[in-house]
């Protein structure tokens, strides 16, 4: 398997540095607020290289952490906590901030069928991990104590920028932010491993430690957490590209000054969802959430399928529009693929592995999923059985996760009890009773929706909900129930 490793720039057959065991690290969510729909393309593209490897015969081992503290609104350690502000914006604690929105996380997870990591932990878990790495980064001159916190000094490094493909604009993050920078650096880039108290007064959480009651700098989380359950090394890190600099940069500097040698071979960002007008936001515009994706008709897994539609390396767009056509075709691919018989014939062995060859090669290759899915449309042209194609399609579905042999089967028992059939488009209850007036007011609604006026599609829904009308929009139509 190929991958593009960003450290060297340069795509690499992949070699893990054990025979037993792959080792995968992976930056979790900070827990104060609900993941927009660009975070979850990171989690997306993430998961399936996790699954892809697993399906390739690896063992793999993968950990992920929760940030529920220490991640100050600039990544530059500078601005107001995150945590702290997600608190007062609700009025609840920091600890109840983390539990609810580490619930939302996993929620949306489950709805995207991404993979909960074998290790899920928590940054508050590890202060001893972070207290140890930063007493020895201390001792041996990488660290220095100044104005209440603790700072690693980047000029005590041969080299510091290693993903060195930003631009000057994408190093100033913390004047970037429109925060002041802070004065207590002695460098430009050092970046703190140690806050304490002379920092945010109303800190929610802190802990002792050698240098003053306090808590941990971001950065340092995820080389504690990482090194805590996977030991010295690591064979691939992943990440959203943000995190590339300064976040990973740091994660690189500290490691490896602690460990005294290379800590991690591969790594893997993803590339942003923007939007139409740039990038995405959880304070401004239209806060994207799966459960505004679902409010709004759709299918978290038409989501998953239209990151899948594009390379993880690639910007990729947000529009409703986009997510229309990903839905429709979503739709159309489920009911292709219900309309295969199970029943028909036996394992063609050389069909299905020459169709898998073909899968495995687009992700062999950087995991192009796009290729992938492409693969996937293939197992229905081939001229061999029905039976073959479900075998050839459930295997691929065990990296691609959308649901398709799950949802084709439950396609194909709705059909045989619909209700209404009108042309392409299928109206069922969930009781099965049928009344005119709320199918037509649905098919009004489909109509609109066709002619791209979402305000009068949303108008109808808005209506029939009035009137104790609730609709689930469904593979191929929309399935209604009186509340
Ligand atoms: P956060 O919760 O802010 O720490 O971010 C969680 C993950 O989402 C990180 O891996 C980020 O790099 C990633 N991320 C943030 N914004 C986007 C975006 N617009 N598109 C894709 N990934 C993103
Ligand atoms: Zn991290």
């Amino acid at each position: 398997m190929y991958l593009y490793n960003s450290a060297t720039r340069k795509k690499e057959l992949f070699v893990p540095n054990h025979p037993d065991i792959v080792k995968m690290y992976t930056c979790g969510p900070t827990v104060y607020h609900f993941a927009h729909i660009g975070n979850l393309r990171s989690y997306i593209m993430e998961d399936i290289l996790d699954r892809y490897l697993r399906y390739a015969g690896y063992n793999l081992k993968r950990v992920m952490n929760i940030t529920d503290v220490g991640h100050l609104t600039s990544d530059a350690d500078e601005g107001e906590d995150k945590m702290l502000k997600g608190a007062k914006r609700e009025h609840k604690s920091v600890m109840e901030i983390a539990k609810f929105y580490t619930d939302a996380f996993f929620s949306d997870c489950a709805k995207l069928n991404i993979r909960t990591p074998d290790v899920v932990e928590p940054a508050t878990n590890c202060i001893d991990e972070y207290i140890k790495i930063i007493s020895k980064l201390m001792d041996t001159g990488y660290a220095y104590f100044a104005g209440g916190n603790v700072y690693f000094d980047t000029s005590k490094l041969e080299r510091y920028f290693v993903f060195n493909d930003f631009n000057a604009e994408d190093l100033d993050v913390g004047v970037r932010e429109g925060v002041d920078e802070d004065t207590n650096k002695r460098n430009r880039n050092d970046f703190v491993l140690w806050f304490t108290k002379s920092k945010f007064e109303d800190q929610a959480l802190k802990w002792d430690s050698p240098w003053g009651v306090g808590y941990p700098g971001w950065h340092i989380e995820c080389s504690g957490i990482s090194m805590k359950h996977l030991g010295e090394d690591l064979d691939i890190h992943c990440g959203g590209i943000d995190n590339a600099f300064p976040h990973h940069t740091n994660e690189i500097a500290q490691s490896e000054s602690y460990l005294g040698h290379k800590w991690c071979n591969y790594w893997m960002h993803v590339l942003h969802l923007n939007t139409n007008d740039g990038k995405m936001s959880k304070s401004k515009g239209e806060f994207l959430t799966v459960s505004l994706l679902e409010q709004k008709g759709y299918d978290p897994l038409a989501y998953r399928f239209f990151c899948l539609q594009s390379h993880y390396r690639k910007a990729l767009v947000f529009s409703w529009e986009n997510l229309d056509n990903a839905q429709l075709a979503y739709n159309k691919l489920i009911a292709r693929i219900a309309a295969l018989k199970p029943e028909d014939g036996q394992l063609d062995e050389a069909a299905f592995l020459s169709m898998k060859d073909k899968f495995c090669k687009a992700l062999d290759s950087d995991l192009n999923t796009s290729l992938a899915v492409t693969a996937l449309y293939d197992v229905l042209k081939v001229p061999t059985n029905d039976f073959t194609k479900l075998y050839a399609i459930a295997d691929f579905d065990k990296v691609l996760s959308l649901g398709l042999i799950e949802k084709a089967a439950k396609k194909r028992e709705e059909l045989k009890k619909q209700a209404v059939v009108a042309g392409e488009f299928t109206i069922v209850s969930e009781s099965g009773e049928s009344d005119a007036e709320i199918e037509a007011k649905i098919r009004a609604r489909q109509d609109a929706k066709k002619a791209k006026n979402f305000a009068e599609a949303d108008r109808i829904r808005d209506e029939l909900k009035a009137a104790g009308v609730e609709l689930t929009d469904i593979p191929h139509g929309v399935k209604w129930k009186k509340g």
